[in-house]
């Protein structure tokens, strides 16, 4: 029976993921900014976080994160060794470092992603939704989790050695916020806004109104953003749309898994790509 340790450990895993996304969306039904969001808008979020789920599950299994232990080991690394925490005071500052450093290199990581075009490509899945809520928290494309690897992993791997955290609380904890941020919720946090991340503030981020165009790119703390003058405090009331300026339908699946690779190599290679129907009037972040 050990051959079904793996598919069982996998679908405890969705199912893990679904009721999460279940819980979240009940608190939406409370104050939606959106309260009509299309069901098939849902759907296909739902349908893409499996579809997602599967693909990473076989890029790690290749084993790319191998790639960080390597680098330590050819380089000498880490270069910096934090001391364990003693008591609960010290525990929560080490934690808090943690999100903080975690976050530095998430907020230039997804910074690039909007300001560079290669990246660009690979991102703007994820801001293609039209009806932001929990589920489009996993709603981008596969390619992020090694990105994610090369740009976040790595580097911190190198610098840094956090002893006695546990890292995979904290990484729950931070799966959670992501999907907190992106909830369709009417949830203003006023001057808190600048302190920590919320609903409201990542809502900016994605919407395609030009004075919030490159703003809000931290995860966990606003700190990076007013550091790096990328800072947009949301005004009260203010939950603009989101989505991009283009009219090309992405909610397909073939297309989503294709699409940095289209853009990348041009609509025609090896014709696998359906052909989008454009209208006219496209401008703007598309
Ligand atoms: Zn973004
Ligand atoms: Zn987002």
């Amino acid at each position: 029976m050990e051959w079904l340790a793996g598919p069982l450990g996998f679908s405890k895993y969705l199912l893990t993921g679904f009721v999460m996304y279940g819980v979240f969306m009940g608190v939406e039904r409370l104050r939606p900014v959106e309260p009509r969001q299309p069901w098939h808008h849902l759907r296909f979020n739902l349908v893409w976080y499996v579809v997602y789920s599967c693909v990473s599950l076989a890029i790690q299994a290749l084993g790319i994160s191998r790639v960080i232990t390597l680098a330590q080991t050819w380089l000498g690394a880490p270069w910096v060794i934090l001391p364990a925490p003693q008591n609960a005071w010290t525990y929560g500052l080490m934690a808090l470092l943690h999100l903080l450093v975690t976050d530095f290199f998430y907020y230039w990581f997804h910074r690039w992603q909007h300001t560079r075009p290669f990246l660009w490509e690979q991102h703007k899945f994820h801001h293609s939704d039209v009806s932001l809520n929990v589920t489009s928290t996993r709603r981008v494309h596969w390619l992020e989790d090694p990105l994610l690897l090369i740009f976040l992993g790595l580097p911190m791997g190198l610098l840094f050695q956090f002893n006695g955290l546990a890292l995979g609380i904290l990484a729950f904890v931070e799966i959670l916020w992501l999907q907190f941020i992106h909830m369709n919720l009417r949830l203003e946090l006023g001057w808190f806004s600048s302190v920590v991340t919320g609903p409201q503030y990542h809502r900016i981020h994605h919407s395609f109104q030009d004075e919030h165009i490159d703003k809000n790119f931290s995860a966990f703390f606003p700190f990076w953003d007013i550091v790096f003058k990328t800072y947009h405090h949301p005004r009260r009331g203010e939950f603009p749309p989101t989505g991009l300026t283009s009219t090309e339908p992405y909610n397909h699946l073939w297309r989503a898994n294709l699409l940095p690779f289209r853009e990348w190599l041009g609509p025609n290679y090896l014709n696998l790509y359906p052909r989008p129907k454009r209208r006219a009037g496209s401008a703007g972040r598309s």
